[in-house]
């Protein structure tokens, strides 16, 4: 039986670590596990070796989050303890994001896709999301909703549509029809933010919803081969609008669901940077991926600031003067503008900080907790 009352959500974010398996490159290089998950499950240890006034010292740095997953969770896991609870909030007209954080290779398109994920071909992609046991968060979201919607009694009519678009450089990208390779994001009347001319494609179930994964990936990846690791450096948005007609009243509620698969967030090192569309790539990159913290970590403040006023109502505290409500920079990059619908109030956000679990990679994986940590 479907709980009709619409949950709010308790928490500006929920933010989740999971951990990949050590890589086959990772484990060639030498080096040690450097993570590790403690046993009440919100704890992350990560190890790294830093100068110190004699000789390097080992330097352990703790966080606490939401949950952390260990690298033997599967994928059917991993969203059972994550995604799947929003199912319920999407059909009662409430939006959602789900944003996978993280360096290149740590694990993004594996978890909101599915395994080949990253793998060279668009082929491999699409087989990835279709494959029953290694697919990512997207499909199973997806199978998940139409399920749920399929146990509605005739009280209610729903359509679900689908978009897939890319940001790079600040330039927006249908990947449905990349010919259309700048669109605009303006703000509609009573549907908010939207993406002008962005390709809507009706879909009816989990078949087709994949079909139109496999398009956009396969569009993503034709950029790879005149870009050299394009896919890396843009961020890719899945976008899914529920649109719910109660048919006693003919009322109807639109709920938004953004999925992105974010640009890798290293720092690229001096030697790497090698030409001005390199800089100028990364440093957009920084920019939106900074904005979008300052925008997650406001509405964390935000969230604080509204749980003390109500308990400052209730009487339990001395002060009268609640704080400003702290401002949501969503104007400072594309992406925070695009993410703007399914942030704050009425919306769910989610972040995945995917890191690798690898002394090698510490560095980044510190970086990765510590962006997460702004959001809890
Ligand atoms: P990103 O999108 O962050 O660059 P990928 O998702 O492409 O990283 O992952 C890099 C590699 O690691 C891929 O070969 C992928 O299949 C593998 N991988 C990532 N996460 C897992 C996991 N949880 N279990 C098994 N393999 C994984
Ligand atoms: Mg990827």
């Amino acid at each position: 039986e479907l709980d009709l009352t619409p949950p709010a959500p308790a928490k500006g974010c929920n933010v989740y670590v999971r951990l990949r398996p050590e890589s086959v490159d990772e484990i060639a290089q030498g080096g040690e596990l450097a993570a590790s998950v403690q046993p009440s499950q919100r704890d992350i240890h990560v190890q790294m070796r830093e100068p110190g006034c004699i000789e390097p010292k080992l330097v352990q740095h703790r966080f606490t989050m939401d949950r952390v997953f260990d690298m033997n969770t599967t994928q059917e896991d991993f969203f059972g303890s994550t995604a799947a609870s929003l199912v319920q909030p999407i059909v009662e007209g409430f939006s959602a994001s789900v944003l996978a954080y993280g360096q290149t290779g740590a694990g993004k398109t594996y978890t909101m896709i599915g395994a080949h994920g990253a793998e060279e071909t668009a082929r491999d992609q699409a087989k990835a999301a279709k494959d029953p046991v290694t697919r990512g968060l997207i499909p199973r979201l997806i199978e998940r909703l139409f399920k749920t919607l399929r146990k509605f009694d005739s009280s209610a009519r729903f359509s679900v549509r689908c978009s897939f678009i890319e940001i790079y450089n600040e330039h927006v990208r249908d990947l449905l029809t990349p010919v259309k390779a700048n669109l605009k994001i303006r703000e509609a009347p009573d549907k908010g933010l939207i993406v002008t001319n962005a390709t809507e494609v009706p879909i009816a179930d989990t078949e087709e919803s994949i079909g139109v994964i496999k398009q956009g990936t396969a569009n993503r990846m034709q950029a790879e081969t005149s870009r050299n690791q394009h896919s890396s450096r843009s961020h890719a948005v899945f976008v899914l609008t529920l649109r719910r007609e109660n048919l006693d009243d003919c009322s109807f509620r639109v709920s938004q669901v953004y999925l992105v698969d974010l640009a890798g967030s290293e720092k690229l090192s001096k030697t790497e940077v090698q030409s001005q569309e390199r800089l100028r790539e990364s440093t957009t990159i920084n920019q939106s991926l900074l904005a979008l913290g300052n925008v997650i970590s406001a509405l964390t403040k935000q969230q604080h600031h509204n749980n003390s006023h109500t308990s400052h109502a209730r009487g339990t505290t001395a002060h009268t003067h609640p704080a400003a409500m702290p401002h949501v920079p969503y104007r400072d990059s594309k992406l925070t503008r695009l993410l703007q619908n399914s942030f704050g109030g009425r919306s769910y956000c989610t972040v995945i900080l995917c890191c690798s679990p690898h002394s090698h990679n510490a560095r980044e994986t510190i970086a990765t907790l510590r962006f997460g940590d702004r959001a809890n």
